[in-house]
């Protein structure tokens, strides 16, 4: 039987914590699907888009993994994959009533699909995307935050704007 897990999440940008949770969940899955939601609230830095081509970019070395981008349910992108494996990150209790609200929710929508947190590396626990865009933002020193990858575009969407 084959393992097939998803990965969901913002990933804008994608971080060293995230590359951590996905090398760790390569070890339990087969293959990963990472699902880039396109339907976020939160100010984007990168589009969905971009954001698949950066992260098929840091991972490329993995052939197990597939990175696509999804809107709508998340079961539904599992149940027409065979996905039945959710990985997730938890990073302090801040993050567990929002990822506990999304167990219960996804368990009721689809009792078969299991979802597994593992724990962010204490050098990647302070690590969020969101302090990554407000830091980035103001000129400082995220290189220790993201893959060299996810830099590099960094830069280049700043030099970008700046140029406008
Ligand atoms: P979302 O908007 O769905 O929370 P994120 O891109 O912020 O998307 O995070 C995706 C997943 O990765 C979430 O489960 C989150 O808790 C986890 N995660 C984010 N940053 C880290 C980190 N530094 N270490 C471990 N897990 C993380």
């Amino acid at each position: 039987d084959v393992r097939n897990a998803v990965y969901p999440g913002s990933f804008d940008p994608f971080t060293n914590g995230h590359l951590d949770i996905v090398e760790r969940a390569l070890k339990i899955a087969d293959s990963l699907h990472i699902a880039v939601l396109k339907n976020t609230s939160k100010k984007a830095l990168f589009t969905p888009d971009e954001r698949v081509e950066i992260i098929r970019e840091v991972l490329h070395k993995y052939p197990q993994v597939k990175v696509e981008t999804f809107e709508g349910l998340l079961v539904d992108f599992c149940r027409t994959r065979q996905i039945r494996i959710v990985i997730r990150g938890l990073r302090a209790v801040s993050d567990f009533d929002y990822e506990h609200a999304i167990f219960l929710m996804n368990r009721k929508l689809l009792p078969d699909l299991e979802t597994m947190f593992l724990m962010a590396a204490s050098d990647n626990s302070f690590i969020s995307s969101t302090i990554v865009k407000e830091v980035a933002h103001f000129g400082g020193n995220i290189a220790d935050q993201v893959p060299a990858i996810v830099l590099d575009r960094m830069q280049k969407k700043r030099a970008h704007i700046n140029a406008e």
